[in-house]
């Protein structure tokens, strides 16, 4: 026998960005359900590398940023557990003049979004940070910047939304979605069907499917960070680390683990993802060369996940072109995490009072022309 439920908003995708709009809407009084067809926060927003970084965003996404910034700061309240979110601070390291003159130029261009950056370089860079190599010629520092363990904070936002009343339903697929008048049906399986008056697409890299449902293609392709950790060593590295350019990034967790990022891993399709090894390789040599305390270090694991990337590296959020009282919110490309809750709150605000208090017209869908696609 199939299963009815009705509901003011259904919920697609059970990551950070669905989970925390979950909670915010029951804690506006809303009904919701919530379809998540893995686990929460199984998928990108459990296996990334953790950085809770405003600083390096493009500006537009600095107003969502400081509020998810804000959300942060209260995980204890919100989730009953801080998840290892330290403000350790995080520093964007240059490896040349260059590239301290263009920390320099970001510095300037994001005065007044509240990030206080602080540029350090010469001896004062040495004296306060003599743990790392001699690679670095100075850097930029985002102190209220940080870093937790996803593992613990991506599921810990759908936990507190079901514990504040959201049917949260794991295991549980979006198979197909449909209009009935005013409120959509979404079906999993022949076991349930949800009705709701207004719907969120918050499923990650998969987004596009649900878009697509509607008439709305998007270009969105899935791209895989690679991630490695090595066994727990001694403390040398309290900032969470960036690099001007890219490259590598890398934290010491709170036990010790120095967890390391960059190149990319490769898809087995279109659900599932591996580390590349070679690019494990240049990734650990990079790493060695910024921290040299991790030369002889054992790495125990290495990773990648699935993530939504778009063409102009800024999400999709905001109301479909085609569907009243559709949102939509995915193509995160890579840097959803620290990010995430704000977007789930900005969600929770639009089915509220049909707009959200940060501006989001930059991350309007209608940027990209109707007849694009995405490679899953
Ligand atoms: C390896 C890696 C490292 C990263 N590092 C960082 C970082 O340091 N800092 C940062 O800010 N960001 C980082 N990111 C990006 C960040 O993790 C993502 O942008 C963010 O987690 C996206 O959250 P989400 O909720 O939109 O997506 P997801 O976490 O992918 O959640 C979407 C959910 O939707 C579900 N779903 C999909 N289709 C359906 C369906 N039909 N029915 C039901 N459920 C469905 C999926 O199972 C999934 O659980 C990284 C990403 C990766 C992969």
């Amino acid at each position: 026998m199939r299963e009815i439920l009705d509901c003011d908003v259904a919920v697609v995708g059970g990551g950070i960005v669905g989970g925390s709009a979950a909670l915010f809407l029951r804690r506006m009084g809303f009904s919701v359900t919530l379809l998540e067809r893995d686990w929460c926060g199984a998928k990108a927003s459990g296996v990334n590398f953790g950085g809770v970084r405003r600083q390096g965003r493009p500006l537009e996404q600095l107003p969502l940023s400081q509020r998810a910034h804000a959300i942060w700061g209260r995980l204890p309240e919100l989730l009953g557990t801080d998840a290892e979110y330290i403000r350790s601070g995080h520093l964007k390291l240059a490896r040349s003049e260059a590239d301290l003159e263009s920390l320099i130029a970001y510095r300037e261009r994001s005065a007044g979004f509240g990030l206080d950056l602080e540029i350090v370089a010469g001896d004062e860079f040495r004296r306060r940070f003599p743990a790392l190599g001699d690679r670095a010629v100075g850097g930029s520092l985002c102190p209220e910047d940080g870093h937790a363990n996803p593992r613990l904070v991506s599921p810990a936002f759908a936990r507190a939304a079901a514990a504040a009343g959201a049917s949260v339903r794991e295991q549980t697929p979006l198979d197909r979605v449909e209009r009935d008048g005013d409120r959509f049906v979404l079906l999993s399986g022949e076991a349930l069907e949800v009705r709701s008056r207004f719907l969120l697409n918050t499923a990650g890299a998969w987004s596009h499917r649900v878009a697509d449902a509607f008439g709305e293609p998007v270009p969105l392709v899935s791209l895989h960070p690679n991630m490695a950790v090595t066994e727990p060593l001694p403390r040398f590295l309290d900032v969470n680390i960036g690099v001007e350019g890219g490259g590598v990034y890398g934290r010491q967790a709170p036990r010790g683990n120095m967890v390391v990022g960059g190149g990319r891993g490769f898809a087995l399709d279109a659900d599932r993802a591996r580390p590349q090894r070679d690019a494990v390789l240049t990734l650990m040599r990079d790493a060695a060369e910024l921290f040299p305390q991790i030369r002889h270090a054992h790495v125990i694991r290495c990773w990648t996940g699935v993530e939504g990337y778009t063409p102009d590296r800024n999400p999709i959020i905001g109301p479909s072109r085609t569907t009243p009282n559709l949102f939509h919110a995915f193509g995160f490309s890579g840097a959803g995490f620290q990010i995430g809750p704000g977007v789930g709150e900005a969600l929770a605000e639009l089915v509220r009072d049909g707009r959200s208090s940060a501006p989001l017209d930059a991350f309007r869908i209608d940027r990209f022309p109707p007849d694009t696609t995405a490679t899953p």
